[in-house]
């Protein structure tokens, strides 16, 4: 216990948490995390907790899994690094083909963190259009109660109040049209008409302000830090429709539903859709290093290629396309294939849910919905607290789960056993059945 209470005050003194009123670490310490082991977070102390939310939705393939490892490492005894302005090298050519085959798209351009892909793609949609010479098509749309991540730029066309409202005055004026999110579509109104009552609204929108518009930018089926709202896939196809139509173009941040989470490698897929841009991060790497990606259409590449410097993208980050993190990219497109992940996960999620019969039917569950590997319900009688009082609760049933305000969602690593998920659900039941919970 010394050790643990070392690092915790250690922590709080040197580390500023994300996300985070550092204050509240006082009751509620971070656990202090020694190592990892499949689906397993394992504390100084050795107490382990099943990572149910795969680390902030990044995990894939399990902690410290050894096909992940082994390129890692073999990567570093080659090159670690190298600047990418001026500078190639194989990992991220093999990467950039293969995530090209995948998505349909192409030229794809790195950064860090899923933010700085939201700001790749707002960057280049609008310097499209002005090296297409319409340079007052500037301004984004995006769906209600959707995320994009914080910085600046992606901060303006998230819709999350607590991360926005204080910003408000540094940030620039988006819009933001109605989420075809599930959940509110009327009584007896099925998700589909609720999901095309909404693309109407982006319709008369775009009907008048096409002419000022870059870009719609969507999260495919689940918006995750909105609770995991789920939505139709009808609404991506109309809003495909509408984007064409309007000459506006449509951006998937596909960074947390990407690599398989909703079902299929990409949520867009469900919808038959192919964007102009998708944003890819989170999972890209199994989990392992920071890594993003934006890919888009030959069409937007050709409007930047050309003799005068400026048409072209000149953006950079120091680690854009890091070898290490394309390498971890790579071995993680390896396991998919060799596993036949998405075949595999569509079996494994049927029983999954099925292993959730229970928690969806308990009394204090609302709107349980699932999508792939995503489980998510709202308790009904939650009260203020309650995510916090739930995570806490959860921690002594040896499970790893946080969360968002009245949602508590599920989104483990795909190397989850039908074991772990049986404990999952038991603690789970014990948390909802709890009477300080
Ligand atoms: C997490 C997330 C981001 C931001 O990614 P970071 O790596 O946290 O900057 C953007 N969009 C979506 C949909 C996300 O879930």
């Amino acid at each position: 216990m010394a050790t643990d209470n070392d690092l915790l005050s250690r922590s709080r003194a040197a580390v500023w948490h994300p996300c985070t009123q550092m204050k509240q670490l006082e009751a509620a310490p971070p656990l202090a995390i020694a190592r990892g082991e499949g689906a397993w977070l394992v504390d100084v102390d050795g107490r382990r907790y099943l990572d149910a939310i795969s680390s902030w939705w990044v995990n894939l393939f399990g902690h410290c899994n050894p096909r992940i490892n082994a390129a890692i490492v073999d990567q570093l005894g080659k090159i670690e690094h190298v600047m990418l302005a001026g500078a190639t090298h194989e990992p991220v050519v093999e990467l950039s083909e293969r995530l090209a085959k995948l998505t349909g798209l192409g030229h794809a351009f790195y950064g860090s963190d899923g933010a700085s892909a939201t700001e790749i793609a707002l960057k280049m949609s609008a310097h499209f259009w002005r090296n297409a010479g319409q340079p007052e098509k500037n301004g984004f749309i995006s769906l209600q109660n959707g995320y994009h991540g914080e910085t600046v730029g992606a901060l303006s066309v998230t819709d999350i109040p607590l991360f926005k409202s204080t910003y408000a005055p540094l940030l620039r004026h988006s819009v933001q049209v109605p989420t075809p999110d599930a959940r509110l579509a009327e009584a007896g109104e099925t998700a589909e008409a609720w999901a095309l009552r909404c693309a109407s609204v982006l319709e008369a929108h775009l009907a008048e302000h096409a002419d000022e518009t870059a870009a719609f930018i969507v999260e495919p089926l689940v918006q995750g830090a909105a609770g995991m709202a789920m939505y139709h896939p009808v609404y991506l196809t109309r809003a495909r429709e509408l984007c064409d139509q309007y000459g506006v173009h449509l951006i998937a941040d596909e960074i947390a539903v990407g690599f398989g989470r909703t079902g299929t490698m990409f949520a867009c897929e469900q919808a038959a859709v192919r964007p102009d841009f998708i944003c890819l991060s989170k999972g890209i790497t199994g989990g392992y290093l920071p890594l993003s990606a934006v890919l888009t259409t030959d069409a937007v590449y050709a409007a930047f290629y050309g003799d005068a410097t400026a048409r072209g993208f000149l953006h950079s980050h120091s680690y854009t396309g890091n070898p290490l993190a394309c390498r971890a990219a790579l071995a993680t497109l390896d396991i998919f294939e060799a596993d036949q992940v998405i075949a595999a996960n569509r079996s494994k999620s049927q029983e999954f849910t099925g292993l959730l019969a229970e928690v969806s039917a308990h009394s204090r569950v609302r709107h349980f919905r699932q999508r792939g590997m995503i489980w998510a319900f709202d308790v009904a009688d939650a009260g203020p607290g309650f995510a916090t009082r739930f995570h806490r609760m959860a921690l002594t049933h040896g499970v790893f789960i946080r969360p968002i305000g009245n949602t508590v969602y599920v989104m483990p690593p795909y190397v989850t056993s039908a074991g772990e998920m049986r404990g999952l659900a038991d603690a789970m039941l014990g948390c909802l059945d709890h009477p300080e919970v």
